[in-house]
């Protein structure tokens, strides 16, 4: 794994001027590229499913590509329907959980939840925060 994304890195460096075609994601030049901020991408919402499904940030005005190809916008289109997938499924098991509120391990894991991050703001939703 290591040697791979060492390969990468050094085929980067060699291309680093060529990143006008190149894929924000896997780093490769393909015939049919998709512009993260033109009409296509907008409506895709292709920076917000990256900003949701990776830890990276995308602005129209950094030095990185501005494009994806259409492998890696297909595979961002699954992660984001997986993702939203698993959230609603979290979100419907969180909110069963308020009936089972008097149990003392579903009210440590709701006590648990106000103080971190809610990704389903399901206590929220209920006015507990
Ligand atoms: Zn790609």
């Amino acid at each position: 794994m290591c040697a791979s994304v060492n390969e990468t890195l050094f085929a980067m460096d060699n291309t680093i001027d060529k990143w006008d075609n190149a894929c924000r994601l896997c780093s490769e030049e393909k015939n049919e590229m998709l512009p993260i901020f033109g009409d296509e991408g907008l409506q895709r919402r292709v920076a917000q499913k990256l900003r949701a499904c990776l830890p990276v940030l995308v602005y129209n005005t950094d030095p990185l590509p501005k494009q994806i190809c259409q492998f890696c916008a297909a595979r961002l289109d699954d992660a984001y329907e997986f993702r939203e997938y698993c959230l609603n499924v979290y979100r419907n098991m969180h909110a069963m959980l308020f009936k089972y509120r008097q149990l003392e391990s579903v009210q440590i894991f709701l006590d648990a939840m106000k103080n971190s991050p809610d990704p389903c703001q399901v206590c929220r939703s209920y006015n507990l925060l």
